[in-house]
C-alpha cells in the first residue's frame, strides 16, 4: 500500500519521447519548471507533497490512450487524478506521471431518462447542480467538492444511501480505458465483468472517462445538524446509537465530534437528513431534535445541493494538511464511545473530527456479489480524520491521530470502507475490505491489467487467468 520507493519514477524523462507525445496530444503537458507546475502537482491533502515528472492533462480519449501508452513505454509510475480526494494522495507521485482527468467535464442531464452522463473529472457539486435543475438526484458524496469517478468507483456512501442505494447501485453504465489503451463501453450486458469490477473495486482496473447513473426526483430536502456540548456527548451517543437502528431508509443520522468555529471548543453534532416529504421527516427526525439540551437544532428544510455541502467547511478546502485513518463496526460498544468523547476533548487541531457514517436501508440490501463494494451490512464507517494548517506541526497532529486510533482500532472491525483506507493500513485489512469479492477481483484485474499499472490506489493484485482445460 502506498507509494513507496519501488512505486517512484525515473528521475529525469526522454527528451525524444516527451517530444513524440507532444506532437499528438490535444490537451496539456506540465513538467517541473512549467508555469503552473506547482499547482498541477498537488492534491487535496496538503500534507502530500511529490514531485511528478510529468502532468498530462487530457482533453480527450485519444490523450487518455496516449498518456496510458507513455506511461507503459516510459515504465512511469501512474496517478490517475479525478477529483483529487485521496486522501493518502494517489492522485500525485514522485517521478512519475499524473493522468490527470478535470478537462473531462461532460454532463448530459436526460430528464425524461431520469439520467445523467458525466466525464470522469467532474466533481458531486457539478453533478448536483446539473441534476436539480431538473429535480433530480442520485446519491453522491458529502462534501460537494470530491470526484464523482473516485469517490463511485469505491462504493459511494452519501446522504441518499438508505433510499436509493450507493453510487455504484445507481451506475448504469462506463467508458473505460484499460492498461492496453482500448476503450471499453461497459453495463450488465457489455463485459459484465468489467462493470462488476468496476463497482467497488476503485480505480484498479482502468481510466473511467464517463459514468452513466440513474437519477430520483429529490426536492428541498430536511437537513440540518443538533449541536450538543462536549460534556453530554457520552450519553448522546448511547442515544445516537440506538437511534440508528429504527430508522427508515428515508432517514439519514450521522455524527460527529468536531470544534465549533464560533465558539472555538469541541462539541458533538448529530448530522441529521431525511429524503421524503419534509412533514414526514419532521415526525421522524423529531426524537433526534427533542434529545437532551441541545445548543443549538439547525435541521430545517434545505435545498438538497446545500445538504451536500454541509460539511464543506473545512473538509473541502483544499492544501490543509491531513491525515485520516477509518473502519467499519457494526457495534458502538460504551468504551469505543467514550474513547472518541477523549479524543475530542484532546483535538490537537480545531480542525481535526471524529466521524460516525450510519451504512443502512437500501445499501445493505443488495446482495454482496452483485457488484465489488461487499461491505453490505447495516454498520457504522468510523473516521478520524486529522487537519491542521501548518507543515511544521504535522509530526504533533499525526501523533495525536496515531495514539488515538490505537484506542479506537481494538473496538473496530478488521475492515474499512475501501475508499478511507489509509496508505499505512495493514494489507490484511486492504484484503478484508474487499471482503469475499477479492478473488474474483483479483482475477478481473488479471485479466485487464496484468502488470498492474493501476496500482495507486487500495491495491489488488493480478493473479494471471487459467488455461482452459483441452476440450474432450
Ligand atoms: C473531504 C472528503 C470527503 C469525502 N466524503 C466521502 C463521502 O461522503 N462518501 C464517499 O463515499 N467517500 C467520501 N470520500 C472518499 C472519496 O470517495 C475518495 O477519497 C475518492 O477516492 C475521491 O475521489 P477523487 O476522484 O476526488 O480522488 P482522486 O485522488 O482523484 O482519485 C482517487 C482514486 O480514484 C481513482 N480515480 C479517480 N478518478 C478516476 C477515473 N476517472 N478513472 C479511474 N480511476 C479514477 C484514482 O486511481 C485514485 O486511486 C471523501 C474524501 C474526502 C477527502
Amino acid at each position: 500500500m502506498g507509494i513507496t520507493g519501488a512505486d517512484r519514477g525515473p528521475a529525469t524523462l526522454r527528451e525524444d519521447a516527451v517530444t513524440a507525445l507532444r506532437a499528438g496530444f490535444t490537451g496539456q503537458l506540465v513538467r517541473p519548471g512549467d508555469d503552473g507546475y506547482e499547482r498541477a502537482r498537488r492534491v487535496w491533502n496538503g500534507d502530500v507533497d511529490r514531485r511528478p515528472a510529468l502532468v498530462a492533462r487530457c482533453a480527450d480519449v485519444a490523450d487518455v490512450r496516449r498518456a496510458i501508452g507513455f506511461a507503459v513505454e516510459q515504465e512511469l509510475v501512474l496517478s490517475v487524478r479525478g477529483g483529487g480526494h485521496s486522501a493518502p494522495g494517489y492522485g500525485t507521485n514522485d517521478g512519475g506521471l499524473v493522468l490527470d482527468l478535470s478537462s473531462f467535464t461532460e454532463l448530459t442531464v436526460d430528464p425524461a431518462a431520469r439520467t445523467v452522463r458525466a466525464g470522469g473529472g467532474v466533481r458531486w457539486r457539478e453533478l448536483d447542480a446539473a441534476t436539480q435543475a431538473a429535480g433530480l438526484a442520485t446519491t453522491g458524496g458529502t462534501v460537494s467538492n470530491t470526484g464523482v469517478a473516485g469517490l463511485t468507483l469505491g462504493g459511494g456512501v452519501g446522504w441518499l444511501m438508505g433510499r436509493y442505494g450507493l453510487a455504484v447501485d445507481n451506475l448504469l453504465s462506463a467508458e473505460v480505458v484499460t492498461a492496453d489503451g482500448e476503450l471499453h463501453v461497459v453495463d450488465r450486458d457489455r463485459e459484465p465483468d468489467l462493470f462488476w469490477a468496476l463497482r467497488g473495486g476503485c480505480g484498479n482496473f482502468g481510466v473511467v472517462t464517463t459514468l452513466q447513473f440513474r437519477l430520483y426526483p429529490v426536492g428541498p430536502v430536511l437537513g440540518g445538524m443538533v449541536v450538543h456540548p462536549l460534556d453530554r456527548a457520552a450519553e448522546v451517543l448511547r442515544f445516537y446509537r440506538d437511534l440508528c437502528p429504527t430508522l427508515p431508509d428515508e432517514a439519514e443520522a450521522y455524527c460527529a465530534l468536531l470544534t465549533d468555529p464560533q465558539a472555538g471548543v469541541p462539541v458533538l453534532a448529530l448530522l441529521l437528513g431525511y429524503n421524503g416529504p419534509l412533514e414526514e421527516g419532521e415526525e421522524v427526525l423529531r426524537p433526534a431534535r427533542e434529545f437532551g439540551s441541545p445548543l443549538a437544532d439547525l435541521v430545517g428544510p434545505t435545498p438538497y445541493v446545500a445538504r451536500q455541502s454541509m460539511l464543506d467547511e473545512p473538509n473541502a478546502v483544499e492544501g490543509l494538511h491531513r491525515y485520516w485513518r477509518s473502519a467499519f463496526t457494526e457495534t458502538l460498544d460504551d468504551d469505543l464511545l467514550d474513547v472518541v468523547v477523549d479524543m475530542a476533548a484532546g483535538f490537537t487541531s480545531p480542525l481535526s473530527a471524529v466521524l460516525f457514517f450510519y451504512v443502512h436501508g437500501a445499501a445493505t440490501r443488495v446482495p454482496v456479489g452483485d457488484t465489488a463494494f461487499a461491505a453490505r451490512r447495516t454498520q457504522w464507517d468510523v473516521d478520524v480524520i486529522g487537519q491542521w494548517t501548518e507543515v511544521s506541526e504535522s509530526a504533533r497532529h499525526v501523533e495525536w491521530l496515531r495514539a488515538s486510533w490505537a484506542r479506537a482500532e481494538a473496538h473496530l472491525q478488521g475492515s474499512a470502507y475501501v475508499n478511507h483506507i489509509a496508505a499505512d493500513d495493514a494489507p490484511e485489512k486492504v484484503r478484508a475490505s474487499f471482503g469475499p469479492n477479492l478473488d474474483r477481483l483479483r482475477r478481473i484485474k488479471g485479466r485487464y491489467d496484468p502488470a498492474n499499472l493501476f496500482r495507486l490506489n487500495p491495491n489488488i493484485t493480478p493473479v494471471a487467468p487459467q488455461p482452459r482445460p483441452p476440450a474432450d
